[in-house]
């Protein structure tokens, strides 16, 4: 029986690795499919996390995170938990390669995923002048021109952040309406860089070996071709949460979501499940920041100690 399992090996779920073990947990295990350090590995710069003397890339900053929890006792199983259930106080996981876990405490770290748009050139070009981080890869585009995708609240914010740096930001949105509230849209507005490319779909992203040079639009309304000659193109159409693990047999899922799926938890990281924890991304009102993941896993930890007594 394990104390506890994170599910989940990002900045979230590594943290509460550390706390926990350190905090006296004697058996708790990480699991988590793919490379340790979650998403921000996939970052090209980062230089806002606390204490960091120079730049470097996510690689980097989350190097050293799995020894330092190793050290301490946190095992590491390379396993994908399809579904996690609770019976009498205990929680059941269920991996995909059919084996089971029980624990006695469970923390759901597994962050999200942005959603692709669907438009041709997406796959190949992401990564390689295509984004989903302005924070990360925004200064790549100093003083350049650039696309942005989408009409929401991350969309329009991230447009503002771009326009700081950026000589140019095309906004381009699918509709003439937007989602964002009111006063982002307002603030969006009153950046005079910024340029709205409304009713428009995103035929095609194009560029060569060097990477993006172009994006293809085509007017909703005259069905007319536009080419924008952009190297970067930033993509906010909405994030998708890793939520599976707790969906249950009937569809529902095991403690409270709200409409995008993300796990309800209070200021302990506590969902409404006594002994489920949810940490980082995949949390309601999440920053979305490493040091806040972090920040969060800790928090969990200590909770979790507290209720295992
Ligand atoms: P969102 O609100 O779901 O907006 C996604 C946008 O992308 C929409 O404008 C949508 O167009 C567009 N879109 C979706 N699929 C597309 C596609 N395939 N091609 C082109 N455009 C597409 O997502 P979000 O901005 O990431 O926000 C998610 C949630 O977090 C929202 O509830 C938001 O309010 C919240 N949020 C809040 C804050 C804040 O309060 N500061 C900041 C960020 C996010 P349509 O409008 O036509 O559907």
């Amino acid at each position: 029986m394990l104390d506890l399992a994170i599910i989940g090996g990002g900045p979230a779920g590594l943290t509460a690795g550390l706390y926990a073990t350190r905090g006296g947990l004697n058996n708790v295990v990480m699991f988590d499919m793919g490379l340790l350090g979650g998403q921000i590995t996939g970052s090209s710069e980062i230089e806002n996390y606390p204490g960091q003397s120079s730049l470097m890339t996510g690689m980097e900053l989350m190097e050293s995170w799995p020894e330092q929890c190793q050290k301490f006792g946190l095992k590491h199983e390379v396993k994908q938990v399809s579904k996690v259930a609770k019976e009498n106080e205990i929680f059941t996981l269920s991996m995909s390669d059919g084996s089971t876990y029980e624990a006695k405490s469970v923390l759901l770290a597994t962050g999200s995923v942005p959603r692709r748009a669907g438009f041709k050139g997406e796959d190949k070009f992401f990564g390689r002048g295509i984004s989903t981080c302005a924070t990360c890869d925004g200064f790549f585009y100093k003083g350049k021109e650039v696309a942005l995708i989408g009409g929401g609240d991350s969309a329009l914010e991230e447009a503002i952040y771009l326009s700081k740096m950026c000589s140019k930001v095309y906004l381009v949105h699918r509709r003439d309406t937007y989602r964002a509230a009111p006063v982002t849209i307002k603030h969006m507005k009153a950046c005079k860089n910024i340029e709205e490319v409304s009713n428009v779909d995103v035929e095609e992203v194009i560029g060569d070996n060097m990477g993006v040079n172009g994006l293809i639009l085509k007017s909703k309304i005259d069905k007319k071709i536009k080419q924008l000659d952009v190297p970067g193109v930033f993509v906010f159409v909405g994030r998708d949460v890793l939520n599976e693990p707790l969906k249950q047999d009937d569809g529902s899922f095991l403690c409270d979501t709200n409409e995008q799926g993300e796990i309800i938890v209070n200021l302990r990281m506590q969902t409404n499940i006594k002994g489920l924890y949810a940490a980082g991304d995949v949390r309601i009102d999440a920053a979305k920041q490493v040091v806040c993941a972090a920040g969060d896993g800790s928090t969990a930890a200590v909770n979790i100690i507290e209720y295992l007594g």
